[in-house]
């Protein structure tokens, strides 16, 4: 079970802030509103801060109330706007940014976001003092502290979608699709996806398949009365991934069409899972805070909520789980 941190009794009225950074995910607002809603349920002054930190060094900064995260738990996106922020990496643009929190009246910031936005965060209170504290959230799944972020249950679900429909075609017209899902350089993504659509093969960072390898797949498939085949394709750090394989398996005798899910994966109304993830991080980032905790992200490891110092999150790769790695291999023969 998720369970929410205690809050001690507050001795004097906090004034906390929250922000999303690097990219969206379907979930974020979810978690605004629970950051909103149980800081202000625990006697706290709540701050949006617009566009992640270059919003914060523009001064950015409102105040909200109950209403003004009324009606966002299914959006998907971020109310808040997200940015990327090139000026953040510089010392001196850290300093002015906790000044500026410090001149808003702010003490204690929630920035929801990924491994990027947490180096920020980490340095921020590293050179500073000023406490911060993370929610994971991203569609890879690929921060280390946490088995879960935000989003990624989603996109997981929606590529799933796309997958079904197009294993259609393929079937009809005895077809074999490369489908290139999102996931950076880790097969978060990918493996999910591959396992819950039944995919023929899948091609991840961790796994190293060979040209070769997915050709015997497919021959072997085909020997078993197989007319399609539905291969996986986790993007990778370059692009084009998709696109290279086609052509090497048009080199061996295949055709292979290619569709790239891309953005369709980042959007759309977050799934009960993620509302419920994003619900309990966002209570637990505040009760943390408020119970004198930070430079740390809040995260969800075998079913309990846990604080995890940014220390051991930023820099830090999390490996898919070999097992299954495993039992995807298993299943696909
Ligand atoms: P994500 O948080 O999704 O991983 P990014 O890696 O793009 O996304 O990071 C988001 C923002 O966090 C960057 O635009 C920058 O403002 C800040 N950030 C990322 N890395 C650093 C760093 N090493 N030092 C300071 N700020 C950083």
């Amino acid at each position: 079970m998720l369970t929410i941190p205690e809050v001690p009794k507050q001795k004097k009225r906090r004034s906390l802030a929250v922000l999303t950074s690097g990219g969206d995910a379907p979930g974020m607002n979810a978690a605004i509103r629970s950051v909103v809603r149980f800081g202000l349920s625990h006697g706290c002054r709540m701050h949006g801060i617009s566009k992640g930190y270059s919003g914060l060094l523009e001064g950015n900064i409102t105040p909200l109330e109950s209403t003004s995260v009324a009606n966002i738990i299914q959006r998907g996106g971020t109310i808040l706007k997200t940015d990327r922020c090139e000026a953040f990496f510089q010392r001196a643009t850290r300093r002015e940014a906790a000044n500026i929190l410090i001149r808003n009246g702010i003490d204690g910031l929630v920035v929801i976001g990924g491994d990027g936005s947490f180096t920020g965060a980490h340095l921020l209170e590293n050179e500073t003092g000023f406490p911060t504290i993370g929610i994971p959230g991203t569609i890879d799944n690929d921060i280390a502290g946490t088995d879960d972020t935000i989003g990624f249950d989603t996109a997981v679900n929606t590529a799933l979608a796309a997958i079904d429909r197009i294993r259609d075609t393929a079937s009809s017209h005895d077809r074999i699709f490369l489908i290139e899902v999102m996931g950076r350089s880790s097969g978060f993504i990918g493996l999910s996806v591959g396992i819950g659509g039944g995919a023929e093969t899948m091609i991840l960072p961790e796994s190293q398949e060979t040209v070769a390898n997915i050709c015997k797949t497919i021959e072997r498939g085909s020997r078993r009365g197989k007319t399609s085949s539905i291969i996986v394709v986790a993007e990778g750090k370059k692009p084009g991934l998709s696109a290279r394989l086609a052509r090497d398996l048009w080199k061996k005798g295949y055709t292979a069409r290619v569709c790239i899910l891309g953005h369709t994966q980042r959007g759309g109304s977050p799934s009960a899972h993620d509302r419920l993830l994003a619900s309990v991080l966002g209570a637990s980032a505040v009760a943390y805070l408020l119970a004198g905790k930070s430079n740390a992200m809040v995260g969800v490891r075998e079913d309990s909520v846990v604080l995890c110092p940014f220390r051991k999150v930023v820099g830090f790769k999390k490996s898919v789980d070999s097992q299954m790695l495993h039992l995807a291999k298993a299943l696909s023969l």
